[in-house]
């Protein structure tokens, strides 16, 4: 009797799971997309590492980046960081998710620097890294960067 009545409600509950999945999805889905088309602009001849970035402010903007190497090497910019600059010089400031897709096999969580660009605007943003064939890892910036560096402006003053 108790295995019919859950055999009868779990499609029920398997399908508004679903739809609630879906609406939640579309807007992660969307900066998904935006993430890989900054992808496809990624100017990476030397690491062939290609990133694309999209940032999503809390007002609903999205801002892309992709990251752009150079013949000098440390001249490289990443995808995320030239996503914030980006956004930054648009005046906006107060993100609330990043989106990241790369060619890798695996989910490529940002580097230690772009860790720290992140935190300087967005110390609890959602960081979301995606693959080509779906793979996808999800994580706050607090988990990624427990310890930031936060100058204190007095310090150095004389
Ligand atoms: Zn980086």
């Amino acid at each position: 009797m108790v295995r019919t009545l859950i055999q009868r409600l779990w499609p029920i509950v398997f399908a508004r799971a679903g739809r609630l999945m879906k609406r939640e999805s579309r807007k992660e889905a969307s900066l998904k997309e935006a993430a890989f088309r900054a992808l496809d602009n990624a100017y990476a001849p030397y690491s062939n590492f290609r990133v694309g970035a999209a940032l999503q402010t809390r007002s609903g903007e999205v801002i892309t980046g992709c990251n752009m190497e150079n013949s000098a090497y440390g001249l490289a910019i990443c995808a995320e960081t030239l996503a914030v600059a980006s956004a930054v010089s648009q005046g906006l400031t107060d993100f609330d998710e990043i989106a990241i897709a790369t060619d890798d096999d695996e989910p490529t969580p940002p580097c230690g620097a772009c860790r720290q660009v992140l935190n300087e605007f967005a110390p609890n943003i959602k960081i979301s890294s995606y693959t080509r064939d779906g793979k996808e890892a999800v994580w706050t910036l607090d988990q990624l960067l427990p310890h930031a560096f936060v100058l204190n402006p007095s310090r150095g003053r004389a």
